[in-house]
């Protein structure tokens, strides 16, 4: 194989490497905003259901407070009912008393029924806690995966830029420029290997016989009629895998 063209599949697989490490370094940022997105939602849950809770609290004590003053009232009424003169004053209180305690019935009612939804809600508290908890340890785990994840991404793109770096001084000017060329209107990709049946791997269109047969070579530098990248070819091995044979069934 002519020694450019080594080069040139090297500064593929190098450049393949770079490309691949870039995106992953710019989709950092974004990785770790869903992360903490994920934990103030869950921040926002507590918050949610504890508000919720109050809100029926502070419902509760106003309530307790109209009781209060219901059985106040029935008291007083109460009291009051000895020391009437009449039976029609009596009567008119008996009518009073009747409709306080109704009031305070009323009252009394809707004091246990938020009673039992502040259960349900302080409940709902609890599970939205947990389940903050729950979030908060898997945030911390998946952050340090991710984080020992972006320093291998950023190591490996280090080393290979160091390998760019050491490669492209030994290779023709030419060639150089070609990969470069291609490169930048092939989205990163100049180099392509022939199929054993004379496709381009990268655009998949047919080669012409003859640039097959050159390209098969692998001692010239030839490009792709069709997307013009880079062609180079890996023959078959040279033996049949014994494997292979035995397995078929025929
Ligand atoms: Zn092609």
């Amino acid at each position: 194989m002519s020694p450019d063209l080594t080069s040139l599949i090297e500064l593929q697989r190098i450049d393949t490497i770079i490309g691949e490490a870039r995106r992953a370094v710019a989709a950092h940022p974004a990785r770790l905003d869903a992360m903490d997105q994920r934990l103030s939602a869950a921040t926002q849950a507590v918050q949610v259901a504890k508000d919720r809770l109050q809100a029926c609290q502070d419902a509760r004590r106003v309530l307790e407070k109209e009781a209060a003053v219901f059985q106040g009232r029935l008291s007083k009424y109460r009291e009051q009912l000895p020391s009437v003169k009449t039976n029609r004053e009596y009567q008119a209180m008996q009518k009073e008393i009747e409709v306080a305690e109704q009031e305070l019935g009323a009252v009394e009612e809707k004091v246990l029924e938020s009673m039992v939804e502040a259960d349900g809600l302080a409940a709902d508290v609890k599970a939205a806690e947990s389940a903050l908890a729950a979030e908060r340890q898997d945030l911390d785990r998946e952050k340090a995966a991710l984080q020992e994840e972006f320093s291998k991404t950023t190591a490996t793109l280090e080393a290979a830029l160091r390998a760019r770096a050491d490669l492209i001084p030994g290779m023709s000017a030419t060639a150089v420029a070609l990969f470069e060329q291609v490169a930048r209107v092939r989205k990163g990709i100049a180099v392509s290997e022939a199929t054993r049946d004379g496709l381009c791997t990268e655009c998949h269109v047919r080669l012409r016989p003859q640039v097959f047969q050159l390209v098969r070579q692998n001692d010239s530098i030839m490009q792709c009629d069709s997307c013009r990248r880079i062609l180079y070819y890996v023959p078959p091995p040279p033996a049949e895998q014994p494997d292979a044979s035995a397995a078929s069934p025929s």
